[in-house]
C-alpha cells in the first residue's frame, strides 16, 4: 500500500510537470529583476478603420526581452505578474511607455495616433490606477483622448460597485474606455448600456470560423448589432483573412486590428509602417483619382 502511495507520488513529479514548474520559477524569479533590468518593450499592433482604410490606433502589447529565453509573449509572464502582484509596477510602466513613445512619434511629425493600453484586474484593484494614469499624460505630453484602456467584461461584472465610479473617473479625465475580448465574459446588454465606455472589440475567437460556423456569426452580428443600438465603436480582433474584413465591412464594423493589416510590431518600427503604408494609400487614391 505504501508502494502504491509512492507511485502516486512519483506520477506527481512527472517530468512534464517537473519542468513546467522549472520554467515557471525561473519567470517567476526573473521577473522581479525584469523591470529594473530594462528586459519589458512594447510590441504596437496598429488599427484599420474600414471605412477609410487610415489607421485608426495602435495597442500596446508587453513583451519580456529574456536573457536566455528570447522574446517572451505576455500570455507565459503575465498570469504570473497577476499572480505574485509584479503586475502593478509592470503595468505603470506599460502606461508610461506606452505614452511616452505616442508621444515621440507625434513629435517627429506622425499624425495623433491613439495608443490602447491592456488594463489588468489587480491593477484595476490597486488604489494607485488613477495615479499612474495622470503620471503617464503628464509625464509624456500626450491629450488624455489619445489613451485608450482596455479593461474586461469580467474586470467590471466582478464588483460593479467599486468598478464603476473609478471608470467614471477616467472617463471624466478624458481618456478613452474599451471592453476587450467583448463576448467571451458574463456581461449583460443591461450593464453595458450602463458603463461609460466608447469601444466594444470583438473577441478574436469568433472572428476565427465567423465565415464558416453559424454560432459563431450570430455572435459577431450580436455584438455589431449591439454597438449599433448603443452607439459604440465596434473593433474585429485577429482578423486575418480578406473574407472577414468584407463581413465585417458588410455588417458595419468600425475597425479591425490583425495579421491581416499587420502583426504587432516594435516600436522601432512602427514609423516605418506608418510612413509606408500612408504613403501606398495615397498613391492609390491618386491613381483611383487620375482613372488609372
Ligand atoms: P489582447 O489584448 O486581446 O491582445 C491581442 C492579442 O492577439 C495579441 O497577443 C496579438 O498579438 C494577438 N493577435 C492580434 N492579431 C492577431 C491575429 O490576426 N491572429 C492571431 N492568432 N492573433 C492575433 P499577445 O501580444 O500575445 O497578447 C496576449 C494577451 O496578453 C493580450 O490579449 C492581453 O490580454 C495580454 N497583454 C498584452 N500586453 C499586456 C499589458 O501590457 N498588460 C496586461 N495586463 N496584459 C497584456
Ligand atoms: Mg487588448
Ligand atoms: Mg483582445
Ligand atoms: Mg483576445
Amino acid at each position: 500500500l505504501a508502494k502504491d502511495e509512492g507511485r502516486g507520488c512519483v506520477r506527481l513529479f512527472s517530468p512534464v510537470i517537473e519542468r513546467r514548474s522549472f520554467e515557471r520559477l525561473v519567470l517567476e524569479t526573473g521577473l522581479r529583476g525584469a523591470l529594473e533590468r530594462d528586459e519589458l518593450v512594447l510590441h504596437y499592433q496598429p488599427k484599420r478603420r474600414i471605412a477609410t482604410g487610415e489607421i485608426s490606433g495602435l495597442e500596446a502589447l508587453v513583451r519580456w526581452s529574456h536573457p536566455a529565453l528570447g522574446l517572451v509573449s505576455p500570455a507565459r509572464f503575465v498570469p504570473l505578474a497577476e499572480e505574485t502582484g509584479l503586475i502593478v509596477p509592470i503595468g505603470r510602466w506599460v502606461l508610461a511607455t506606452a505614452c511616452a513613445e505616442a508621444m515621440a512619434w507625434q513629435r517627429r511629425g506622425f499624425p495623433p495616433m491613439p495608443v490602447a493600453v491592456n488594463l489588468s484586474p489587480r491593477q484595476f484593484a490597486d488604489g494607485s490606477l488613477l495615479a499612474d494614469i495622470e503620471a503617464a499624460l503628464s509625464g509624456s505630453g500626450l491629450a488624455p483622448e489619445l489613451l485608450e484602456l482596455e479593461i474586461t467584461e469580467s474586470m467590471v461584472v466582478e464588483n460593479l460597485a467599486s468598478t464603476l465610479p473609478l471608470l467614471t473617473a477616467l472617463r471624466e479625465r478624458g481618456v478613452r474606455l474599451a471592453i476587450d475580448d467583448f463576448g467571451t465574459g458574463y456581461s449583460s446588454m443591461a450593464l453595458v448600456r450602463q458603463l461609460p465606455v466608447d469601444t466594444l472589440k470583438i473577441d478574436r475567437s469568433f472572428i476565427r470560423d465567423v465565415l464558416a460556423n453559424p454560432e459563431d456569426t450570430a455572435i459577431a452580428e450580436a455584438i455589431l448589432a449591439l454597438g449599433k443600438a448603443l452607439d459604440l465603436t465596434i473593433v474585429a480582433e485577429g482578423v486575418e483573412t480578406e473574407a472577414q474584413e468584407s463581413f465585417l465591412r458588410d455588417h458595419g464594423c468600425h475597425e479591425i486590428q490583425g495579421f491581416l493589416f499587420s502583426r504587432p510590431l516594435p516600436a522601432e518600427d512602427v514609423a516605418g509602417f506608418v510612413r509606408s503604408y500612408e504613403l501606398s494609400r495615397l498613391k492609390a487614391v491618386a491613381g483611383a483619382g487620375a482613372g488609372g
